[in-house]
């Protein structure tokens, strides 16, 4: 059935979000009576008072986590039992998708369309994905010599810390809980202050599908308080990591002054979007501006850097700028909506700031629509150097800036000249410089006629300063298994 804006307000209407902490399978109070307030960028109105948690209660959670992970209902459960889990919390959220991608939207004010209509199946397929791999997995048998046998397995590694942002709630929780639940750990998962109620509501549901108490735990909180408590914590054995190349930098230092615990992190990005003038300029032009104002441009990586050959470039800028029509501001929970507020006002000023101040051309935007609420209208700024701040600068914002190039080679040089190395995209009909381009680029997803390809059976993650920690795939397994080697020498 097909919901009017009239059916989402409705329902938004009768939401209860859950607002206390899960910990140990139970709901709870932070331990010092605090709370903070989320609150709804569309409206400005507070959406729910959420407890605060802070290092009592991060004590809490890793002990109810330590607690449950020797206790060994999940950790040392057949692969089959968790499966079967995990399965049935894949289907929860789908049967429970309406009221998750309202916490969502309203929290950090996403249009509807795209957190029922892509975050939710997205967050049950990252579970299902999981679910199956988890009894699919082999271990080694190392060579060694007769009368030995060496075996090389994957263990759990105990209690992991999750820290996410808000831009995509419901998938970034769901993209480290998958495979830390189906490797068979502990979690304990910290949301952005700014969106925790999908992660409370999927914490719950996960109690549901089976999930045994202190398996899933949810401190909600500021992160200089919950976060830094979690990253310090001397029980927490990896970290894994979503946020700003600023945080990711703090997570490694609270990790060497306590307890060296892993940190795998996941950060910013800059991503180049290289168009050649032989590409499918139509299709390159709607999807460039999908690549940079999706989500309002809040997307780690969102090629926000358009390289477009010279020959082409006026003509290729005013295509995408034409497609950026697209982006219709809008009541978040209207289905029509295509742009929903950035997520804070702060964060909108800040934008129109940075572009204002950029000394570049506005080709369009760089204002907000005539409503309440923190829009910003897609923005292209052309006239700037390749090094200016607004081009070279992670904003979060739905802010392209435009580079022409004269060559290959130059195009590659500006793309790689970046401190980040999330993503990259590349438009060519010639295949041989597909290949090349991509070979070249520092990038840890390349999409060729494309934007930002995406999908659970790919690693996604990049060099340099975005981190090098990999979700999803087979891979991200890496950062919640450690290799145990048993020698069985039987001659
Ligand atoms: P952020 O770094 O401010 O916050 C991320 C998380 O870290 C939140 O839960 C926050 O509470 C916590 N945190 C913040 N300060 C902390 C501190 N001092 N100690 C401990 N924890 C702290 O990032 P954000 O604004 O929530 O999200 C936007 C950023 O996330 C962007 O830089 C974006 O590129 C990045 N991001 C990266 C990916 C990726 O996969 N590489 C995906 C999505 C978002």
């Amino acid at each position: 059935m097909t919901h009017t804006h009239q059916d989402w307000a409705t329902l938004a209407r009768h939401l209860t979000p859950r607002t206390r902490a899960f910990i140990d399978g139970d709901w709870r109070d932070a331990r010092s009576g605090e709370t903070f307030a989320t609150v709804d960028p569309a409206t400005g109105r507070t959406v729910a008072e959420v407890a605060s948690c802070d290092t009592p209660d991060v004590d809490d959670a890793v002990r109810a986590a330590r607690r449950s992970f020797e206790a060994g209902d999940w950790s040392r459960a057949d692969a089959a039992v968790r499966k079967r889990v995990l399965l049935r919390l894949a289907a929860l959220i789908e049967e429970n998708g309406r009221e998750l991608a309202l916490l969502d939207t309203l929290d950090m004010g996403k249009p509807i369309a795209e957190s029922y209509g892509t975050d939710v199946p997205g967050a049950a397929g990252v579970f299902a994905w999981y679910a199956e791999a988890a009894d699919k997995l082999y271990d080694e048998v190392a060579p060694a010599p007769p009368g030995n046998l060496a075996l090389v397995r994957r263990v759990p590694l105990g209690v992991v810390g999750a820290v996410v942002p808000w831009n995509f709630p419901l998938d970034m929780a769901s993209w480290k809980l998958a495979p830390a639940l189906a490797a068979g750990n502990s979690v304990v998962l910290k949301p952005a202050e700014q969106s925790p109620l999908s992660a409370l509501r999927l914490a719950e549901l996960a109690a549901e599908a089976g999930l045994p108490a202190g398996v899933l735990n949810v401190v909600p909180g500021l992160g200089e308080r919950a976060g830094q408590a979690l990253g310090r914590h001397h029980d927490v054995d990896t970290l894994a990591f979503t946020g700003s190349t600023a945080t990711a930098r703090r997570f490694l230092a609270y990790a060497a002054e306590s307890n060296l615990k892993q940190v795998w992190p996941e950060a910013g990005g800059k991503s180049p979007n290289l168009v050649f003038a032989d590409a499918d300029l139509e299709t390159a032009a709607a999807r460039a501006a999908a690549g940079f104002a999706y989500n309002s441009g809040q997307v780690c990586s969102a090629n926000t850097r358009l390289l477009v050959e010279r020959s082409v470039a006026e003509e290729f800028t005013a295509r995408v700028a034409e497609h950026t029509a697209s982006f219709a501001p809008g009541d978040p929970l209207d289905p029509a909506t295509t742009l929903g507020p950035l997520v804070d006002e702060a964060q909108a000023v800040r934008v129109l700031k940075a572009v204002a101040e950029s000394g570049g051309t506005v080709v369009c935007g760089g204002t907000r629509p005539d409503r309440h609420g923190a829009y910003v209208h897609p923005t292209i700024v052309t006239g700037l150097a390749p090094d200016a701040p607004l081009a070279r600068e992670e904003l979060f914002g739905p802010v392209l800036t435009v580079h022409a190039f004269d060559t290959e080679a130059e195009a590659v040089r500006l793309a790689d000249d970046s401190p980040y190395g999330l993503a990259a995209s590349v438009w060519t009909r010639d295949l041989a410089r597909a290949h090349r381009t991509a070979e070249a680029l520092r990038a840890g997803t390349v999409s060729v006629n494309t934007v930002d390809a995406l999908s659970p059976a790919t690693p996604f993650g990049g060099f340099k300063q975005s981190g090098y920690g990999r979700d999803l795939s087979l891979h991200s397994f890496d950062k919640y298994t450690g290799l145990k080697t048993t020698w069985v020498s039987y001659g």
